[in-house]
């Protein structure tokens, strides 16, 4: 199992995508910047996306898969809790600003894209991994993911202002978390109210973490802003030296891969 990141920022830019991370070629993590990071063939490999939340940067490129894939005689899933598919599927899906990717063109056919419930706590297989969902912490229903396959555990936080405590007290904690780190602790205020970690909030995570005697998993900072990022990306540094933790900045076409001592 391998993890691809398509997208590492909250904004669109010439060489930066909206979230989005790709499994082993064919099981995305959101459909930020899905489409635009991946030629058709790939696309047509891609057999289900888990949903964090119904902001746009999150499930932009549901539609243009949907339409892709429709064209290619293909289908996926896209999985995510009720309360975000309903807002995904009114405002993105429903055919008014495009086709609705959810329909069958001809009897007996396959939608291009079929929406699946997954509620937070749950775990189930999904395409052979197992996948569990957990409630985080922003203004929408937001859930974050742990996907495992061969015993290597890989954590998605989805958009979040805390409550990493739940991967890292999870009963299968994360080797690995992308976790989002959007501003520099001069915003921390926005980060709050906005519901997304700074630097410092991310130390208050971790140091209650060892607290509990917990492991941190290697972190990997993404969806981070571009406005701010090299004053952000001064901040990880400083904690990573200070607190001695695995964390660095995730980019978009970075491959994270299981480490061959697991
Ligand atoms: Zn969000
Ligand atoms: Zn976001």
């Amino acid at each position: 199992m391998n993890v691809r990141i398509l997208g590492a920022r909250k904004m669109e830019a010439q060489g930066a995508r909206h979230a989005c991370f790709l499994i082993d070629d064919r099981l995305a993590v959101d459909a930020g910047g899905l489409t635009g990071a991946l030629a058709l063939d790939e696309q047509d490999r891609v057999e289900g996306v888990l949903i964090t939340h119904s902001h746009y940067d999150h499930c932009r490129d549901l539609p243009t898969l949907g339409l892709n894939l429709r064209d290619g005689g293909g289908s996926a899933i896209a999985l995510g809790e009720p309360a975000a598919l309903r807002v995904i599927y009114s405002h993105l899906l429903d055919g008014r600003i495009y086709s609705d990717s959810t329909s069958v063109r001809e009897p007996g056919g396959r939608p291009p894209l079929a929406l699946r419930p997954f509620a937070p706590g749950e775990t189930r297989t999904v395409l052979g991994y197992e996948a569990s969902g957990l409630r985080v912490d922003h203004p929408v229903p937001t859930m974050g993911y742990i996907v495992s396959a061969g015993g290597w555990r890989v954590g998605f936080s989805g958009d979040t202002g805390g409550a990493l405590m739940g991967f890292f007290a999870h009963p299968t904690p994360p080797d690995v978390l992308l976790v989002d780190v959007s501003w520099p602790d001069r915003l921390r205020d926005q980060a709050e109210q906005a519901r997304h970690l700074t630097p410092a909030m991310l130390r208050q995570e971790i140091l209650a973490a060892r607290e509990a005697g917990l492991a941190i998993p290697r972190l990997i900072a993404v969806h981070r802003s571009l406005r701010t990022e090299s004053e952000l990306l001064r901040e990880l540094a400083a904690l990573q030296s200070e607190l001695q933790v695995d964390l660095e900045p995730g980019y978009e076409d970075m491959v994270i891969e299981r480490p061959a001592r697991l």
